[in-house]
């Protein structure tokens, strides 16, 4: 029987896998891992009946093993066991956790040569280079499952990348889309917390809201598809029923439209190279009625000028970013910076770190990528902090 494990489980895209899997009497469920949500992990774990279960914090391991006593089912706890389980045999895993966290489970699990379906973009963001050569040295197979990836990987079945001219992801633009500039600096976590389209965990929210979000996936697609930074576009759409667009050098351009669900690019990853029935609902164009599409306004987003920097940039820049990118929402979600202060923090600690090292090198293994993590953190909350200050 086909074994799947997931990563990341409790999450927004770890509820949506594991409904999939619900549904399914083939597969059998090898690992599932959660942070803090001990409670859920553990119905999780009574439903899906895993052979293990990790949480990712020490100290949630006890109530958590105390919640599956006598149920037979293996419990461990803390980052390294996480890591641990990513080696446990598995022909499909699901990379669903959020953060740079989610890197070196990813890493574990392609050496096993088998399928990772990749919902963790900042494993792309930040190890992009290092993460497809693991992939080469197994033999493992990347299927991405970020809804636009998917949407360009569908569009680019039997295609050759040669012929691409351009691959345009779409923005719903987020909970703060229609106010004013003016008005931006002044939005709470609640307020670009709000989604219109997709409904996601907060931070991802938030993400969409300063297209921070769609910035990593730029330098995602640009990455994963290996695309030159100039092929890589985007609109604003804000229906969110087109994901991608493929152009192609003969003029023709190739769209993946859908459902806002993302048990759709999920279950494509399940089902690779088939398709198979899945649950979500028919896009109905006559009771859409319309597609309305917007270039965004730089000024609006300046997220989408830092990847293009940080693509044209290479080599530890995407890891930097990520990690600026992070501690600049921590701060905004604890109110200490505003809401385009978290732009100012990230283009602050690129030009920190470039100004200490060859930013441009790449990595040359995860642990140096972690290091890279580490120091841009640091240097992300000093620019957070000098942010704050100026703001009281
Ligand atoms: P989420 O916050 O809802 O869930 C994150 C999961 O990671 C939870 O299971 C949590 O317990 C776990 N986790 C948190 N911190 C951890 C840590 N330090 N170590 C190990 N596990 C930890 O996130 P999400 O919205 O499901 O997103 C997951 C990933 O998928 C992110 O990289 C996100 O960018 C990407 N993604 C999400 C969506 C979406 O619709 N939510 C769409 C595309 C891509
Ligand atoms: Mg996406």
């Amino acid at each position: 029987m086909r074994r799947v494990s997931v990563f990341g489980a409790t999450g927004s895209v770890g509820v949506s896998t594991l409904d999939l899997l619900a549904r399914r009497d083939d597969l059998k469920v090898a690992v599932l891992t959660g942070g803090r949500n001990v409670e859920l992990l553990a119905e999780q774990a009574r439903a899906h009946r895993p052979e293990l279960v990790v949480t990712a914090f020490e100290e949630c391991y006890r109530p958590l093993k105390e919640a599956l006593a006598n149920t037979g089912i293996e419990v461990a706890g803390g980052p390294g066991a996480v890591v641990e389980a990513g080696y446990r045999e598995a022909d499909w895993v699901m990379s669903a956790i959020v953060g740079a966290a989610g890197l070196a489970p990813g890493f574990a699990a392609l050496s096993q040569g088998k399928t990772l379906a990749l919902a963790n973009k900042e494993s792309l963001v930040t190890a992009g280079p290092l993460l497809l050569a693991e992939a080469r040295t197994h033999g493992a197979t990347i299927l991405p499952v970020d809804s636009e990836h998917s949407a360009v990987f569908q569009a680019l079945v039997g295609e050759s990348l040669e012929h691409v001219e351009t691959v345009t992801l779409t923005a719903s633009g987020g909970g703060l889309r229609d106010w004013p500039l003016e008005k931006l600096a002044l939005a709470t976590p609640e307020e670009a917390g709000r989604h219109p389209n997709w409904d996601m965990g907060q931070r991802i929210t938030i993400d969409s809201a300063s297209m921070f979000n769609k910035a990593m996936e730029v330098i995602e697609a640009h990455e994963f598809f290996g695309l030159l930074p100039e092929q890589v576009e985007v609109l604003i759409h804000p229906q969110s029923l087109v994901h991608a667009l493929v152009a192609f050098r003969d003029g023709a351009v190739m769209g993946h439209l859908g459902a806002p669900d993302m048990r759709h690019p999920i279950g494509y990853a399940l089902n690779w190279p088939e398709r198979g029935d899945l649950p979500v609902a028919r896009l109905n164009l006559a009771k859409a009625g319309r597609l309305d599409f917007a270039e965004p306004d730089l000024a609006r987003y300046p997220a989408l000028g830092l990847a293009r920097q940080v693509m044209e940039t290479g080599g530890a820049a995407g890891a930097v970013f990520n990690a600026a990118k992070e501690i600049a929402l921590d701060h905004f979600i604890a109110r200490n910076i505003g809401f385009l202060d978290m732009a100012a923090v990230v283009e602050a600690t690129l030009s920190a770190y470039a100004a200490r090292h060859a930013i441009g090198k790449t990595p040359a293994s995860l642990d140096e990528v972690l290091c890279v993590d580490a120091e841009a953190r640091a240097l992300a909350g000093t620019a957070a902090t000098e942010r704050a200050t100026a703001r009281v």
